[in-house]
């Protein structure tokens, strides 16, 4: 197969690529050479106080980018410990956990929200689309004047994955390209 003549084909390929590499992993090493964060992170008779911390990072493999959000932990989790704090993030993966701070990650196999992402709807439909809930994609914009049989076989396939471009200009000359 030789190499696409736009190189944002080469770009949404090598992102595609991308899906298999845990992208967060790197940067939650931080603990040294400990055996293992998970091992760590259960603390002995640790309990979330009133005014924890909650530091949340996800890892959107798609494009290998993380965001971090910190909040408040909510109310009914003050005192609560490790198993109990892990059961109510239950699609988190706990890293730290202290008394004042809890860290946890999740990988998420999505573009993060700095991309538009062209995709096929569940309708057959050439939609524009971007990560507007961290963990979900909406439709921002549908081509109506344009369908799935306008694209090669290679291309097809790539649009029912997602192919991320970083606006919306840019997956247009693309569309227009093609
Ligand atoms: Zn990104």
């Amino acid at each position: 197969m030789e190499n696409g003549r736009s190189g944002r084909r080469g770009i949404a390929l090598a992102a595609a690529l991308l899906l298999a590499v845990p992208a967060l992993r790197e940067t939650n090493a931080g603990s040294g050479n400990a055996p293992g964060p998970a091992l760590d992170a259960a603390g002995d008779g640790v309990r979330a106080s009133e005014s924890c911390q909650v530091i949340q990072t996800m890892g959107f493999s798609r494009c290998g980018h993380s965001v971090t959000r910190r909040v408040r932990i909510p109310q009914e989790l003050a005192g609560a410990d490790f198993r109990e704090v892990q059961a109510h993030y239950s699609v988190w993966r706990i890293e730290k956990f202290a008394a004042d701070q809890i860290e946890m990650d999740r990988e998420i196999p999505l573009f993060c929200p700095a991309h538009r992402v062209l995709s096929v709807s569940e309708a057959g439909e050439i939609v524009l689309t971007w990560n507007a809930y961290g963990d979900g994609m909406a439709v921002e914009k549908t081509y109506e004047d344009r369908s799935v049989g306008d694209f090669t076989p290679e291309e097809q396939e790539k649009l029912l994955s997602g192919m991320g471009f970083d606006t919306r200009e840019d997956a247009e000359a693309w569309l227009q390209a093609h």
